[in-house]
Formats: structure tokens, sequence, C-alpha cells
């Protein structure tokens, strides 16, 4: 008797490990549909390109400055204009930093690396002793895998071609440019010299919110065309 007892109990201990599996099953593929969704949802959202920008400098890092005008605020007004367009031609945008503060510039190559972002922009203002210098310019580096170098040259030219139709400034060309933060990034990079602070002409029209508004709908034109082109 006891042992039929045994039997019953083990047999119902056994239906029941056996209903848990069953739903344990259950719930595994309803699990797996919904973090299949989830991943498509994922996917579908990172086919919208991440780009980082970078505004130079920042806190006791004023960068170049003329006249009580300093880079680090330029870059990070400009930075903010091209946030805002960049976000309504569809972007997702992370800035390197959205106020005054300090940033190392590995901290920044970082924060783009983490956030396996599909371009880094790094934004800048130049200086020279002459003050007839003038135009822009814009950085890549060679130092890097070569589909790296390639897609950053792309890019640099797309910009520079839409900021020359778009802001009339002058041109100094692409350049190859070993500054930490485009080298030490994972993704194409491109580090922009808006204008010269030292030239009176360029000095006005960076201390111009208007003009910064147009130097930053140029290069979303530009990060635009580049997207199309690859
Ligand atoms: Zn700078």
């Amino acid at each position: 008797m006891m042992k039929i007892f045994t039997i019953f109990l083990l047999s119902l201990l056994f239906s029941s490990c056996a209903t848990n599996k069953t739903t344990s099953r259950s719930d595994a593929s309803a699990y797996k549909h919904n973090s299949a969704e989830k991943k498509v949802a994922a996917h579908k959202k990172e086919m919208v390109p991440l780009i980082v920008i970078d505004p130079g400098h920042g806190g006791f890092d004023l960068g170049t400055h003329s006249k009580s005008y300093e880079e680090k605020e330029i870059c990070l007004k400009t930075a903010g204009f091209l946030r805002k367009h960049l976000e309504k031609a569809g972007y997702h945008v992370i800035m390197t930093r959205s106020r005054d503060e300090y940033l190392p510039l590995k901290k920044r190559a970082e924060i783009a690396n983490q956030a396996k972002s599909q371009v880094l922009i790094s934004i800048h203002c130049n200086s020279a002793k002459n003050t007839n210098a003038k135009g822009i310019e814009i950085f890549y580096t060679q130092k890097t895998e070569p589909w790296r170098a390639k897609k950053s040259k792309q890019l640099a030219q797309a910009v520079l071609s839409s900021f020359l139709a778009q802001t009339g400034a002058d041109s100094r060309g692409i350049k190859e440019g070993n500054f930490c933060v485009i080298r030490e990034t994972k993704m194409p990079s491109i580090l922009i010299e808006t204008g010269f602070l030292t030239n009176e002409e360029e000095r006005k029209k960076l201390s111009n919110d208007f003009y910064l508004d147009t130097v930053a709908k140029s290069i979303t034109t530009g990060v635009d065309n580049y997207f199309k082109s690859t």
C-alpha cells in the first residue's frame, strides 16, 4: 500500500514538473518572440545613423580666443545648432559635452566608441599669427585602417563642399591631421575648423548666431550627402 502511495506521489510530482516544464517552454517561446521583436525594433532604430558631435575645448580650456571671443563657446553654440538640424533631418545625435565643461580628448573619442556612432564630427575655430589667414579647413586622419581613412575623407569632402556653397567661406581644403579625437575613434571622423577667430571678418561672422546656424545647416547637408553616397 505504502509502495502504491509513493508511486502515486511520485507520479503527481512528475506531472507537476512536466506541467511546469510545459509552462516554462511556452514562457521561453513567448520571451524569444518578444525578444526578437525587440531586436527588430532596435535594429530599425539602428538603421538611423547615430552621430556624435564634439564641441571643442570647454571649462578652463578656452581654446583660441581673440577680443573676448572664446573658441569653446562658439564651438558649443555651433554644435547646438548642428544637433537641432541633424535631429530635424532624422538623425540620432549625442554630444560629447552640452555645457561649458572640460573633457579630456581621449574621453571624447571614448564616448563615440562606446555609443558605436556612425560618424564623429568635432567642431573647432582656427587661429594664426597672420591675421589675414581665413577660411575653413577640415581634418581627417590617415593613421588608421584604410576603410576608415577613406570614409573620413569622403565625409570631409561632402561637408566641405556644402559648407562652401552655403556660407560663402574661403576654402583651405581637406587636410590630414593627427588629432587625438579623430585618431582614437573607430568610425569615420572629421575635425572642422569653421573659421579664424584671429581674422576680423571671420571673427564677426563667428560671433553671429545666424551665421553659426547657417554653418550648422551646411554641415547637415554635407552629412546627408555623405550617407546618401555610401
Ligand atoms: Zn580648437
